[in-house]
């Protein structure tokens, strides 16, 4: 008797068991979207220069960036606060224990730290989303087929529209950074608005996938001294970049092949490049990561870059 009550008891636990494992991590890769990838409502314009999105120095100096018709996104009337804590129980710890094996240094290049890791990386990044679910699937998608991790740079008021993007990105292991809440010149505004652009999003980023972002890219490349104290103060690397797709330039829409191009045509160990969610980057970009693995390229692993530039 007491033989059969602990079988019993152990089948049903057997039973418990099997049904509490849910999959959490099921890739999200395969599911559909209605979005159509051709609607790009709207461009903006990163800097007109293909190189380096910033010229070193403070903020006094100009800046190789000139912003022209961006879209003027809105604010949203306040966000962040009425938004409670999501379920950000899926316990996705960042990783942290990634070793930190690369750097940046001043003109934002990607350099290893010890002579003899590989200096041949490129570090990729997509600025300006999170727009629509297909172009996300179809980057990652792409990334996960050459084993590729990169950061997509999101504006705040994407994410408040559309925080199941923002899930998809981090649940499929690539890393999110901060572009600031709305695509703007930050340069222009106080230092009080420019840090409050950087904060709202470390917030709702936060407060959607339960972790805070740890790159910071200001639109168009500008930012200034005060900026980037805020950026450091909230424990973020503060990068431009140092090879600009130009995907979002007029000469290049539509045209995968001239994304690939001006990518290659200033690539150099440690490349810092700059591209967006855009259809015709996400046509590209199979091809180009083969272009890069076949010059002997590989994809720097974001989170294994410092956290300090140097
Ligand atoms: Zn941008």
């Amino acid at each position: 008797m007491i033989r059969q009550t602990t079988a019993l008891i152990m089948i049903v636990c057997m039973l418990l068991s099997a049904c509490g494992s849910k999959d959490d991590t099921t890739p999200e890769s395969t599911r559909s979207s209605n979005g159509s990838v051709t609607s790009t409502q709207e461009q903006h314009n990163e800097p007109t220069a293909t190189g380096t999105g910033e010229t070193q120095t403070t903020d006094s100096q100009s800046s190789t960036d000139s912003p022209s018709d961006q879209e003027s996104p809105r604010r949203d009337e306040m966000s962040t606060t009425e938004k409670e804590g999501n379920d950000n129980t899926s316990g996705q710890t960042t990783e942290d224990n990634i070793e930190k094996t690369y750097h940046m240094n001043a003109n934002y290049y990607i350099k290893p730290n010890a002579k003899t890791s590989e200096s041949k990386v490129v570090l990729l990044t997509f600025d300006d989303g999170p727009k629509e679910e297909k172009m996300i699937n179809g980057l990652i998608d792409t990334l996960d087929k050459h084993g590729a991790k990169a950061i997509f740079f999101v504006n705040g008021y994407r994410v408040k529209s559309h925080p199941e993007l923002l899930e998809i990105i981090h649940k499929r292991g690539q890393v999110v950074g901060n572009h600031a809440w709305d695509h703007e010149d930050l340069k222009k505004m106080s230092t009080t608005a420019a840090a409050k652009q950087v904060t709202d999003v470390q917030k709702i980023v936060k407060e959607t996938i339960g972790v805070e972002p740890q790159f910071f890219r200001p639109p168009f490349g500008s930012g200034n001294d005060a900026l980037k104290a805020t950026v450091k103060k909230n424990g973020m690397l503060y990068m431009t970049w140092s090879n600009g797709s130009l995907d979002w330039d007029k000469s290049t829409k539509n045209k995968p092949d001239k994304v690939i191009q001006n990518v290659l045509d200033q690539l150099n160990p440690g490349s810092n490049i700059l591209m967006h969610e855009l259809p015709w980057t996400v046509e590209a970009l199979d091809e180009l990561l083969t272009k890069l693995e076949q010059k002997g390229y590989t994809f720097v692993d974001p989170r294994s870059i410092e956290l300090e530039a140097r």
